[in-house]
């Protein structure tokens, strides 16, 4: 998602040169949902790769949180504002469509190559002209590549990242979440004598049905052909087997166990899973890093900023970077490595703070709602109910007005434009970088 954003959003600028290397040997079809939001819509609009997600995405209307054992309503938001406020609706979709919609609009600019099928084996130098290590896969021999600048949107298993921290002599690991996730996909013909599910397929509704330790959300996706559910749990499977793996299939036994005492309507719903289709993801974050930048090397995306899913704005914080990167890198005064460096430090101090609020307000929202009995629950619930009076905020964090107008309401290539000038020359005044003897400014800060 980031590197494709970081793609477009630099075509876009009119940069003339920019390879892509990507391991997988096409975009693949990662069967989940994705929310859409606003922030994410905002920029992808401009890139003009959001009419084609948005056709066949879901327009939410409002959300409804329930008890998972009961099915009963705790909180009820309507989301119809939205639109309204920030300009775009909250939409819901297919992930391939927002994958593939950004690959399109990739395809049509000339600047942009796709090297397809072939890892980046290693770094072997982060500047002044970063070079990689590129072995494709089909046993063609590595090769190596000298940019001017390198954008690692590697992913939470950031190679990059890695060999960046260990250069930086900094301690940071992956962190464990205990929580894992199961995506599910239910298609029409599968509920298609089930009045009650079908009506939420219908709906224009985002569902949560919430318990101990545990939650499923649920909306309608691709023209609300498939009811696409994705949950968290605690984490025992990949505990019990700890390997490399982030992904794995699930057992359906073991996931209708998960929500054994949720109430017999989800137990129905997922019992219309097929068997050999439960995939399960280990869902991991990674401890706050002191600097995204090194050099003329960036990190991008869940690279430098993992995400638990409960505020559903991985992707979109991923997006989000690749657009304020384009800006900053258009206003290169010269191409020097110093200034390309300062540029990107520019994006850093755009997005990294507000990227790990919104991890920790993630984490924060996903312990509110796995509640187990208690004052705390007692008070989460009393919080629900005066909502249902219309009163208060939303303890999904996701649904409250105020969470969403931080994350709405930002226009991080508006706010990015209109305070380069001003960050750029702080940096250069203040601690700029050494790019000669391997530190840089941001490092030190
Ligand atoms: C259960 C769940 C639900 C989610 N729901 C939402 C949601 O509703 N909304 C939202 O905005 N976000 C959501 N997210 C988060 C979102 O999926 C991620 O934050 C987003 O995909 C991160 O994008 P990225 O580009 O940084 O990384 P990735 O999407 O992981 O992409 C990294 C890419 O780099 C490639 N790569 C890695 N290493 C190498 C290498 N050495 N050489 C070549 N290529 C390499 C990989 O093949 C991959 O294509 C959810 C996540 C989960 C787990």
């Amino acid at each position: 998602m980031g590197g494709l954003a970081s793609a477009l959003a630099l075509a876009k600028e009119g940069f003339n040169r920019i390879d892509v290397y990507e391991y997988a040997s096409d975009l693949g079809f990662v069967g989940a949902g994705i929310q859409l939001a606003p922030n994410m819509a905002r920029i992808l609009d401009r890139l003009g790769v959001w009419e084609p997600i948005a056709k066949e995405a879901t327009n939410i209307k409002d959300t409804s949180i329930r008890q998972g054992a009961t099915n009963q309503e705790l909180g009820h938001v309507e989301l119809g504002y939205i639109e309204k406020t920030y300009g775009y609706p909250h939409m819901v979709g297919h992930r391939f469509s927002l994958a593939n919609s950004m690959y399109e609009g990739c395809k049509k600019e000339k600047a942009i190559t796709f090297y397809f099928n072939t890892k980046v084996e290693s770094i072997d130098s982060f500047g002044p002209k970063p070079i990689i290590t590129a072995t494709p896969r089909d046993g063609s021999p590595p090769y190596k590549v000298e940019a001017d600048v390198l954008l690692a949107a590697d992913g939470i298993k950031s190679l990059i990242r890695v060999e960046m921290l260990k250069l930086l002599g900094v301690d940071a690991e992956i962190t464990n979440t205990n929580q894992a996730a199961y995506r599910i996909m239910i298609h029409r013909d599968q509920i298609k004598d089930d009045p009650e599910l079908l009506a939420l397929l219908d709906s224009d509704t985002v569902t949560r049905w919430i318990g101990e330790k545990r939650h499923i959300i649920a909306y309608p996706v691709s023209n609300k052909t498939i009811y696409n559910l994705s949950t968290a749990q605690p984490d025992t499977n990949f505990a019990a087997a700890p390997s490399a793996t982030y992904t794995t299939k699930g057992s359906k036994t073991a996931m209708l166990g998960v929500f054994d005492d949720f109430s017999p309507m989800i137990h129905r719903m997922l019992n219309y899973v097929p068997e050999g289709e439960v995939c399960e993801w280990k869902l991991r974050v990674h401890a706050p890093l002191p600097t995204w930048i090194y050099k003329t090397v960036a990190l991008v995306g869940d690279a430098c900023h993992p995400t638990l899913p409960h505020l559903a704005q991985g992707a979109a914080q991923a997006i989000e970077d690749g657009a304020v990167i384009a800006v900053v890198l258009s206003r290169l005064p010269d191409t020097s490595p110093e200034s390309i460096n300062k540029s990107l430090r520019v994006y850093e101090q755009v997005r990294k703070e507000r990227a790990e609020t919104l991890v920790e307000l993630a984490a924060a929202s996903g312990r509110t709602l796995h509640l187990g009995d208690g004052a705390a629950k007692e008070e989460r619930d009393k919080q629900f109910a005066a909502l249902k009076q219309g009163n208060g905020k939303v303890p999904d964090k996701w649904a409250d007005a105020d969470v969403q107008k931080n994350i709405y309401g930002f226009d991080c290539t508006k706010v990015t434009e209109d305070s380069f000038d001003e960050i750029f020359s702080s940096l250069s005044a203040t601690n700029g970088p050494n790019t000669t003897n391997g530190t840089n400014g941001a490092a030190h800060a």
